[in-house]
Formats: structure tokens, sequence, C-alpha cells
């Protein structure tokens, strides 16, 4: 039998775990066994299934720093962040059964009308490496909670991490099948995500493997498909901005993760007045950040989490020039792979129309272009085949303002860099960043389905019937 083998990025000794990899007869069979489960886990109501929830939430609580270690080793997340994490879990126990079970109660808009939600049976949830634990976690707490079973294929490079949340759930009671978990790749999601079985699949992930299971599933009209993908996510720095604060966020949003998650920021767009001054004292800072392995106090970046993340990295970072900018910044490129330093390439213009601008690069590494005015931030902002994170900096709210609505993307932050985000409220984009089913607190939706009443008590009234129709 193929097997995955687990292997820490920071160190090549550390072997994480050993996972196999299920072939089309392991997928039927753990859909078969979510398939058995779900009658029962349906019925059994919300209180009895919230209380398993609620269990979770406290073995999550007191398993953190055990989880966050292994989010560190098994990804190279510097421990700070896996912590951080690791802390998520059980934060999303309580929102979802407070504001997102609010979402999908029975309507009553009129007397006699009525609607109700219900699960729509087997979920898939197909997990990505950056976030292994935060991210299926997102998908199946709300799953759960609306009375689904779910099938999990976790990241190939973070197996051990979704086994970890697996066995939280069992140990938390969750019954046999209610939480099934299959390990592989590429072929192993998609075996999954097309099974007839399978009544809605819940991807996070890069665009082209979200585009992959939507070309995958074209014949399966009537099985949901809810897409978080990537990002091309821009910061705008106006001339009235509190450049302290616009600094320090605009680094953390390139580099936090090692420039690994959805929302990290990879476009700079700086109203020409300060280009220079943010420029300079933007290389300061990131220059400072801490590099090494995620163990290790103090650290705040980690390595890459695999050779082919840096080589990608690479191959991005050499298009720079040919795409018209000047490289003012590359940190320690000289760091042993995959551990690597954020980068900073300037161009003299808004135009963006070379690959290296364009793309989803997933490093830590971001170009810097002055603009104008707002209205011409908002324009370079929006070329982009992404929508998810923009950020504004600005003293004034009206230039805010002006933004919301305008920027095309599914999260708009305000003095506040792109990462980080609310559990308590929607996340998605648009785009090649998702297909409008946002996660966060609106993951009940996608997990849930209505169905419409029309209820009567009363005895037959002829006088209601129409015209010509019989009344005896
Ligand atoms: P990935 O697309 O390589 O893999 C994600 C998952 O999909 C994995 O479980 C993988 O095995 C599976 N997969 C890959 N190809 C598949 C296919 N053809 N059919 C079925 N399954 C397939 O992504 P990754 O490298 O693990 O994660 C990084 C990407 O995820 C980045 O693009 C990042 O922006 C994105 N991401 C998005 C969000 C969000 O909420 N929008 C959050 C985190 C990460």
């Amino acid at each position: 039998m193929n097997e995955l083998r687990s292997v820490s990025p920071a160190d090549a000794s550390d072997v994480v775990g050993t996972f196999p990899v299920a072939d089309a007869g392991a997928v039927d069979a753990a859909v078969a066994r979510a398939r058995a489960a779900f009658p029962g886990w349906r019925d059994a109501g919300l209180e009895a299934r919230a209380a398993v929830l609620r269990r979770f939430r406290d073995l999550a609580r007191e398993a953190a720093p055990e989880l966050a270690r292994l989010v560190a080793r098994e990804v190279g997340k510097a421990l700070w962040d896996a912590r951080a994490e690791a802390n998520l879990l059980a934060a999303k126990v309580d929102v979802s059964l407070g504001d997102g079970m609010a979402l999908v109660a029975p309507m009553q808009p009129a007397p006699g009308q009525r609607a109700t939600w219900h699960p729509r049976g087997v979920l898939a949830v197909l997990g990505p490496f950056n976030f292994p634990l935060h991210l299926p976690n997102g998908h199946i707490v709300p799953a759960l909670a609306t009375g689904n079973c779910v099938v999990l294929k976790p990241s190939e490079l973070a197996p051990a991490c979704g086994q970890a949340l697996v066995a939280l759930l069992r140990d938390a009671g969750a019954p046999e099948g209610a939480v099934e978990i299959v390990h592989g790749g590429a072929d192993t999601g998609r075996a999954l995500a097309v099974h007839d079985g399978i009544d809605g699949v819940l991807f996070t992930g890069s665009y082209a493997a979200g585009r992959a299971l939507k070309e995958a599933t074209l014949d399966q009209p009537g099985k949901i498909l809810a897409l978080e993908m990537g990002g091309k996510n821009a910061v705008v720095v106006m001339d009235d901005a509190d450049l302290d604060l616009a600094v320090a966020e605009t680094a953390l949003s390139i580099a936090v993760s090692t420039g690994q998650r959805c929302s990290c920021a990879s476009r700079i767009f700086v109203h020409r007045a300060i280009a220079d001054a943010f420029s300079e004292r933007l290389i300061r800072t990131l220059r400072g950040v801490r590099i090494g392995p995620p163990l290790e106090d103090g650290v705040f970046m980690g390595p890459l989490v695999s050779l082919a993340a840096c080589e990608k990295l690479g191959h991005y970072r050499a298009l720079a020039g040919e795409a018209g900018g000047e490289r003012v910044l590359e940190v320690d490129p000289g760091l042993p792979a995959p551990f690597v330093g954020p980068g900073l390439v300037r161009f003299d213009d808004a135009h963006q129309t070379h690959p290296y601008q364009r793309d989803e690069i997933f490093g830590p590494e971001a170009a810097l272009y002055p603009v104008d005015d707002l209205d011409a931030a908002i324009a370079a902002v929006n070329d982009s085949d992404y929508g998810l994170a923009a950020s504004l900096f600005s003293a004034e709210r009206r230039h805010f303002e002006h933004c919301v609505g305008r920027i095309r993307t599914g999260l708009l932050n305000w003095n506040k860099g792109t990462v980080g985000a609310s559990g308590r409220l929607p996340f998605g984009g648009a785009g090649r960043s998702g297909n409008d089913r946002p996660a966060g607190i609106t993951a009940t939706l996608y997990c849930a389905t209505p169905q419409a009443h029309l209820e009567n008590e009363s005895p037959l009234d002829p006088e209601a019937l129409p015209p010509g129709f019989p009344r005896s």
C-alpha cells in the first residue's frame, strides 16, 4: 500500500508520521461509513450534536499547546503563529452554535408559511496545508452542527494535523462514521469529491485545484461546491496614513506564516508623495524579522512548507526584472532551503501585466507600486483575477467608505493589514478567490438546505376554491 511520509520542512530527520494513502476502495468504505451514520446524526437533534461539539471545544482547548507543536513541526509554522491557529479550534464551536446556527433557524414570515433548514448529507472537506487545523475545522464544525457527516481529506503535507483533529472529534463523542478521514493527494481528493455518496465538497486551496474540482463535478449539479481559493491581496497606503501603523501592518501582512496565508499581501499601492519614505521603512522592518527553526522561541518566520514551494518562489523572484521591477530587498538569499527571507520589488507605475504581478506566489514576496490618488489605487487593486483581501491605510474614514463596495474583494480592512479575520464575520472572496459561498460565520448556510412549507390546520373552505372547480 502507498504511504504518505510526513517530514518536517525544518528538519529532515523529524518524521512526523506515516499514513496510508486511500485508494478507490478505501474512499468507498469511508463514504459508506459516513452515509450509514448520517440518519442517526441528523435525527439526534441539535442539542445532542452541540453537546459533542462542546466536548470537542473543551478537549481542543486542553490540547492546544500540543497541537501547536504538531503544526510547527509538520508545516514549519513558527510556534507563536501555530499557537494562534490551535487556539482557533475551540473558538469556532461557540460562534457556530450561536450566530452560525441562527442563520439557519426556521423562518416564519407569515402564519401558515414556514421554512426549515436541513443537512445536505455527507460532505467532503478538502484541506490546505497552511492552516492544517483551523481551515478544515472551519468547515467541519458547522457541517456537524447542521447535522451532516463529514469525510476529511487533509493536505498531503499535513496528514498528522488532520488525523489529530479527527481524533479529538471522536474522543468528544462523534459517533462512528460521523467524521471519517482519508489520506492522499490530488487523486484521493478527486475520487472523494466526485463520489456519488458525497453531497457537497467544501474545498480550501489553490485556484488550480478548485478549478479542477469544478470541472470534475460539472455533471453533478446538485452537489454543492464551496471554493475558498487563493489571493493576490493588496494594501493601499494614502499620503495621510499613520506611517508607523501602515509599515508594521504591511510588513506583517507580507511575511506572516512565511507569506503562506491566502490573505497575505503581495501588492502594495502607495501614494507617490510618500512612496520613497514608505518603501525605505518597509524594507527596514522586513530586514528585521527573525527567521529560524519554527520551534525556537522568538522566531517570527519558519521555513516554507517544502522544497517545491521554495523552488516556486525562486522561479517567480527571478522573473521580477523581466516584469519591469527593481528588486529592493531579498533578505538572506543564501538561507538553506526551504528557509527564505522576505523580498520586495519596486515598480514605476501600477500596470500589472506580467505573471510575476498577477499570479499567487505564496511566499513572503511583495511588489510596491506608486499611485497618484485613491481612485487610481482602487482601479489598480481591482486589476486582478483574484479578490480575497485588501486594506486601506488612511486617516480619513470617508476614504475608506469610498472604497467600500468599489474594491472588488471579500475582505476589506481599514488601518489593519490584510491578514487576520474575525470568526464572527463571513470569509471568502471574488473572482479566482472563491465562488460566492463564503466560509466563516456563513459556513452554516452552505452546509444546510432549506425546505419551504405551506401549513394549514383549517377544514376545506369551499368559498376559497377557484371558479369552475366542483364544490362538493
Ligand atoms: P492545494 O490546492 O495544493 O491543495 C488543497 C487541497 O486540495 C489538498 O488537500 C490537495 O490534496 C487537494 N487537491 C489538490 N489538487 C486537487 C485536485 N485536482 N482534485 C482534488 N483535490 C485536489 O493548496 P495548498 O497548497 O494546500 O494550500 C495553499 C492554497 O490554498 C493557496 O492558494 C492559498 O491561497 C489557498 N488558501 C485559501 C484560503 C481561503 O480561505 N480562501 C485559505 C487557506 C489557503
